[in-house]
């Protein structure tokens, strides 16, 4: 027998009672609204440890028992259980080019408040002054907050708290963001601070917040300035997610190309991004839309607005020479099909702004392929996500993640 030096197997009493406390919380905002009597149903726990640990859930102020006053009848309403919105926040905290958007959400992931803050002149931001100027006019106590959620347009490195330089966002360097949770730290204590990249958060939104497909492998691109993806994997049985950034701008498709922001020469983002789309619209239709060098620019925007607007009115120069992007974009989605097998891929950012036709003429090419996918076929989507849903979607991950199972 092997039991002499292993002190550190198994669950202690605590952590049992600590996960079983996060097992019965989960269940109750996922399956809200939920009763005592169905949760022991459901987890097996006896009626006795359910009501010892839902009491103190109630105590701790994250969620309340009510009586269904909905049900008809004359006996006894039955009580359900709900999350306490004011129970705990979070902080999503969404770096842009010269600024940065401090949202805070509740525990139901209703949103409270949000303000955009531009950077002084040096690129410096101050995030920590933001979040405590929305818990005063809020009168929300620190204490209560449960967390921050980055979303960091570029690269981050795997321990969640470093993060690399972006690749389209020069201005927010690394020891900014360190002096910032530096600074936090300083006032919410050990905290749990998580930073993501963006197009992980993007993929991650569409998948809560779009149509939640079972058992599936999707993707989200976002496809921008910059041009990034993530791959979401489900599994219904286990109730689990998977994702992780899958970075597809950086692909080498055109041999000798222009330089990326990589460093590398040839990347799929530096040949094709939009604002290259918005430039071989310029020169082959013979138009002058403006483009800007940034992340996310309302500019960028307006000029694939724009082209969106003349192919829908059926501008023959425009629509020939979309076709050359939708040619270069297709034969990278097959390849993209092909070594990562997504079962759907849905598109968000700056692309979707061309519309619906734009997006037809993809799949119209994309038909053109062998698809060497598990259905031999694939539609792209327009995703449902923009930033409002995507920093939803980055409240819910860091909430997930306070609410994680201890092992
Ligand atoms: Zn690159």
């Amino acid at each position: 027998m092997r039991s002499s030096n292993n002190t550190n197997q198994g669950f202690s009493q605590q952590q049992t009672k600590k996960n079983n406390t996060t097992l019965l919380f989960n269940l109750i905002r996922k399956r809200t609204p939920v009763s005592r009597i169905q949760l022991a149903r459901i987890t097996g726990l006896s009626a006795t440890t359910v009501s010892f640990l839902v009491s103190e859930l109630i105590e701790n102020g994250l969620i309340y028992e009510e009586h269904d006053e909905s049900i008809e009848g004359m006996g006894r309403k039955p009580k359900f259980l709900y999350v306490r919105g004011e129970g705990e926040y979070f902080f999503v905290i969404d770096l842009f080019r010269r600024s940065f958007f401090c949202s805070l959400y509740d525990l139901n992931i209703e949103k409270v408040d949000s303000c955009k803050v531009p950077a002084d002149t040096s690129g410096d931001f101050d995030i920590l002054d933001a979040m405590l100027q929305i818990l005063d006019s809020h009168k929300i106590d620190k204490n209560l907050v449960g967390g921050v959620s980055v979303v960091y347009p570029g690269p981050v490195l795997k321990d969640h708290s470093n993060v690399l330089a972006s690749t389209t966002e020069l201005f927010i360097s690394p020891d900014v963001m360190e002096r910032n949770f530096t600074r936090m730290r300083a006032v919410f204590g050990d905290m749990p601070i998580r930073v993501d990249n963006d197009s992980s958060i993007f993929a991650f939104a569409e998948h809560i917040f779009g149509d939640r497909k079972k058992n599936v492998r999707q993707m989200t691109i976002e496809y921008s300035e910059g041009i990034g993806s993530a791959l979401i994997l489900t599994n219904n049985d286990a109730e689990c997610e998977f994702y992780f950034p899958v970075e597809i701008g950086h692909i080498i498709t055109e041999v000798g190309g222009p330089v990326c922001k990589c460093g590398n020469q040839g990347c799929f983002e530096a040949a094709c991004n939009i604002i290259k789309i918005i430039g071989s619209v310029n020169e082959k239709a013979g138009l002058s839309l403006p483009t800007e060098d940034g992340f996310d620019s309302e500019i960028n925007k307006d000029s694939m607005r724009a082209i969106g607007q003349l192919l829908d009115e059926g501008s023959k120069p425009v629509t020939e020479a979309l076709n050359e992007a939708v040619e270069k974009i297709t034969r990278w989605l097959v390849g993209i099909i092909s070594a990562d097998q997504p079962d759907y891929i849905y598109l968000c950012g700056g692309i979707v702004l061309l519309g619906e036709k734009f997006l037809d003429m993809i799949n119209a090419e994309l038909k053109k392929y062998t698809i060497m996918n598990q259905d031999n076929s694939m539609t792209v989507k327009h995703s449902i996500v923009d930033h409002e849903i995507k920093r939803k979607g980055a409240a819910v991950m860091i909430l997930n993640e306070v609410y994680s199972f201890e092992n």
